[in-house]
């Protein structure tokens, strides 16, 4: 309402106390009271809603839709602004997507019978720059997507929310549709409508009947709440089934790649990101979030980065060039929706400026950062038409100088007008003084009356009688004067004129430079490309990464490995390399080793750098060959899950089932103490038998790390030929335990719980009392009860469910022996037969104890 968007009544009180602002009143008309009012002031608007989403609260926006008159002034909903659909401010990073969400189920009678998966239909949108993708996920990757995605609002239909377990995308705003929104006929036609297309197949998205229905609901959505975006809408992208390695939630969790509670700088993203721009900055986050599994693909981005490598003057030139690039991507985007003021514009001009510079650096480097050039080209003749259009420093609304002189011939006769009005008045102004002979006579200008003629009182009374008197000063006296009065209906009607002439304009050369649209996108994808490919060569250099050899399918083998995050946390090289071989006749190893010794860092240091590699990333290691994946499961550490209603127990478990039904021979899986939260017993029996499972899996063994405590696995090493063991190395000094932190063949010996527990400090007594038990633990044969010689614990060990009939580090019964059955003798050697001997004789010495 005039300067300023006013609320009322309840909303008045919600405006108010979410913003902390006044709330007044206003009177509803004569004697009907008053109603609660507040409001903010026009331009402070972007700041308010940013605090409103922010807040949880749908924001509509009813703009004046004619200019004030006398009476009601027509007013309308134009906008309203979500979570999902903002368009800028302090809720828009720059460096990541704003993902708005459909979630459609696909109906049960297109899934075929049998007991397949339900699978979803998911389309995504940034509304700031026109990305739309269409999905169909099953019901087990769904989790994965959503995580990838990060939603900041979920679009699903009427009476579906149920149907979708609440941990899924939990930060996401849940708006409600109705169902027939997502209904996929409808929305097959509204979608070839917007591209002109007679079919959708030539968008690949033949078979996604679910999906596309989404895409419908969130055009429909978007249509309601903010109608500019569409026009900016591009054309949908599907993604291959196969062509992105599969990522769950719970690993991209575990992998802290974007999120980790130690801060951003803890993520690996937070530790990789070199990029300068903010395309650069979303292309990298989205291209770790999506590894490929495609040898030839990720070789391809790799060459770029070697590209960028190899030439590193061209690679600071370049940067230096993309440092402060505006974000041309979401300022085309704002072209586009028709919200871009002449700041705005400036700012493209500017960043379009500098597109030949990048293209020339990118010619310089050359290699595979060469083809990339003529990319950037498209945009000259937009770059000229702004700066030749544009003032150099534009007001933020136009107010008539936004324009260069000559840019527009409407623009400049009324500007001559306007000036020509201007002169007019110093004229009329010497012409009258002449006229009356009064020299204190002047013209001046009020707000409210206009403008008028002043004498000073003394002079007053010689006033010619065609001035008309209008108010007493203490020292002077205003007249009315008609031809000043038709003067001033001149200036006022060209200043109008002028800036409705300006809007004009400005939304002409909007237009034009919209339809270069295309070009200015793929110029903006360009400079994502480039930043992302000059920033992780800029990090290989700096931080020592290598070239990754990426294969089709084969072990990942790893040389000096390390992980990304904790090297940097650490004094420079502090850091101990580790190296690894895993799918070569070797399919699992079973990794032992004392606590804190460094078994996570390593699982986790292997996904990373098969991650990083499968992004098109150079990586921590001396060397590093990697036979593509499919699919990276971790399930590493205990968490809980109290809002789900599950125990830690019981989601690892339900986690550990997904993994088996899920990995394939391709796989990596990483499993870190499976098992842990129950009774030793159990614990132990499920961890073996979830690596048999693994290891006899028709097809072949995923890869796969398993770390554990449970000593006894490393048996396992004897009986599954596939199965190797490797342990943490440490050592003791003078009864201290030093950690080496290097990973080496065969199995840990002891666990040093007892130790760490020391250092971690744990009372003296408790930590003496634990040593004492333990060495009668260690001492006690099979099956022997604990205690029975004085030194009986006061109450039955917690671990126990018999009571205390369980010795805490026994084997099970049955290690041993299944060592022995599994020999065949018949296929020894008489060398090889007395191997093994000596290796039971080992086994079974180490179990009692009993040393050499
Ligand atoms: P637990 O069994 O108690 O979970 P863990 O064996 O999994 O322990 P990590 O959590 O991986 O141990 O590592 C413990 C700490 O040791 C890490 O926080 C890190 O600081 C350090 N560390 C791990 N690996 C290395 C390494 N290769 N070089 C240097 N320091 C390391």
């Amino acid at each position: 309402m005039g300067d300023f968007y006013e609320a009322f009544d309840d909303d008045a009180a919600r405006l108010a106390e979410t913003l902390g602002i006044a709330l007044t009143s206003r009177p509803l008309g004569k004697d009907e009271g008053r109603v609660p009012m507040a409001g903010i002031p026009h331009h402070a608007l972007e700041r308010h809603l940013d605090q409103l989403v922010a807040a949880g609260l749908r924001v509509a926006l009813a703009e004046q839709v004619e200019p004030p008159g006398r009476g009601l002034v027509e007013r309308r909903v134009l906008r309203v602004v979500t979570p999902g659909t903002v368009e800028g401010g302090a809720l828009l990073p720059e460096g990541s997507h704003n993902w708005l969400v459909a979630l459609a189920p696909e109906p049960a009678a297109a899934r075929g019978g049998g007991d397949t998966e339900r699978r979803w239909g998911l389309a995504a949108c940034d509304a700031t720059t026109g990305e739309l993708e269409c999905l169909l996920v099953g019901e087990g990757a769904l989790g994965g997507e959503l995580a990838r995605l990060a939603a900041r609002e979920l679009l699903l239909p009427d009476g579906a929310a149920g149907a979708l377990p609440e941990e899924l995308a939990p930060e996401a705003r849940r708006t409600s549709r109705p169902a027939r929104a997502f209904a996929p006929g409808e929305a097959d036609r509204a979608l070839r409508e917007r591209y002109g297309v007679a079919s959708l197949e030539g968008f690949g998205l033949a078979g996604l009947e679910a999906a596309v229905g989404a895409a419908g609901a969130l055009l429909g959505y978007l249509e309601e709440s903010w109608p500019q975006a569409l026009r900016q809408l591009r054309t949908p992208r599907a993604p291959r089934p196969g062509e992105f390695v599969a990522l769950d939630a719970q690993t991209r969790r575990t992998l802290e790649l974007f999120e980790s509670a130690g801060g951003p700088e803890a993520t690996l993203l937070g530790t990789i990101d070199r990029t300068l721009t903010g395309p650069g900055a979303r292309l990298l986050r989205e291209r770790l979030g999506r590894p490929l599994r495609d040898a030839r693909a990720a070789g391809a981005r790799l060459d770029e980065v070697a590209a960028w490598l190899e030439a590193p003057l061209a690679r600071s030139a370049l940067r230096r060039a993309l440092r402060g690039l505006p974000d041309i991507e979401r300022l085309i985007g704002r072209v586009r929706a028709g919200s871009a003021g002449p700041r705005q514009l400036l700012q493209l001009r500017r960043g379009l400026e500098r597109l030949p510079e990048l293209a020339g650096q990118a010619r310089a480097a050359g290699g595979a950062a060469a083809p990339i050039a003529p990319e950037l080209g498209g945009a000259g003749e937009t770059a000229g038409a702004l700066a030749a259009a544009l003032a150099d420093d534009p007001p933020e609304a136009g107010e008539g100088e936004s324009l260069r002189p000559g840019a527009d011939a409407e623009l400049d006769a009324l500007r001559a007008l306007a000036a020509d009005a201007r002169g007019a008045l110093a004229e009329l102004e010497a012409a009258e003084r002449e006229r009356s002979g009064l020299r204190g006579l002047k013209v001046g200008y009020h707000r409210v009356f206009g403008y008028y003629l002043e004498l000073p009182r003394t002079q007053a009374g010689q006033a010619p009688p065609e001035y008309e008197p209008r108010q007493t000063l203490a020292n002077a006296q205003r007249f009315r004067y008609r031809p000043l009065s038709e003067l001033e209906d001149r200036i006022l009607g060209a200043k109008e004129r002028l800036v409705e002439a300006e809007r004009a304009a400005l939304a002409r050369l909007c237009e034009q430079v919209a339809a270069a649209g295309p070009a200015i996108e793929r110029a903006a994808a360009a400079v994502a490309r480039l930043d992302v490919a000059a920033a992780l060569a800029e990090l290989a250099a700096d931080a020592g990464y290598v070239r990754p050899l990426l294969r089709p399918a084969g072990p990942i083998v790893i040389e000096e490995g390390r992980h990304p995050v904790v090297e940097r946390r650490l004094e420079p090289g502090a850091f101990v390399p580790n190296d690894l071989s895993l799918g070569d006749g070797t399919g699992i190893v079973v990794l032992t080793g004392p606590n804190m010794g460094g078994k996570s860092t390593y699982l986790r240091q292997t996904a990373l750098i098969v991650l990083l590699a499968q992004c098109g990333s150079y990586v921590p290691a001396a060397r590093a060959e990697i036979g593509m994946t499919d699919a990276i499961f971790t399930r590493v550490g205990a968490h809980d899950d109290l809002a789900g209603g599950r125990s830690t127990f019981m989601l690892e478990m339900v986690e550990t089932a997904q993994i088996l039904h899920r990995a394939s021979e391709r796989s990596l899986v990483l499993l870190d103490e499976i098992g842990r939260g129950t009774s030793t017993r159990d614990g132990l029996a499920i961890a073996r038998a979830v690596v048999e499972a693994l290891h006899h899996r028709p097809g072949g063994a995923p890869r796969t790390l398993f770390a554990t405590h449970y000593r006894e696995l490393t048996a396992l090493a004897g009986l599954l030929p596939r199965v190797a063991n490797r342990a943490v190395a440490v050592a003791e000094q003078g009864g201290e335990l030093v950690f080496l932190h290097r990973i080496e063949d065969g199995a840990a010996d002891r666990a040093y719980g007892v130790h760490v527990a020391a250092l971690a400090g744990l009372p003296r007594a408790v930590v003496a009392r634990a040593r004492e038990l333990l060495t009668q633990l260690e001492a006690a044969p099979r099956g022997a009860e604990w205690g029975g010689n004085g030194a009986a614990p006061a109450a039955a060990p917690a671990e126990s469910p018999e009571g205390g009939q369980l010795p805490l580090l026994a084997a099970p019964p049955d290690a041993l022996t299944e060592q022995v059955a599994a020999l065949e003798p018949d296929e020894l050697s008489p060398l090889e037969a007395l191997q093994r001997l000596y290796e039971l004789r080992a086994a079974a010495r180490a179990r009692l104890g009993v040393e050499g």
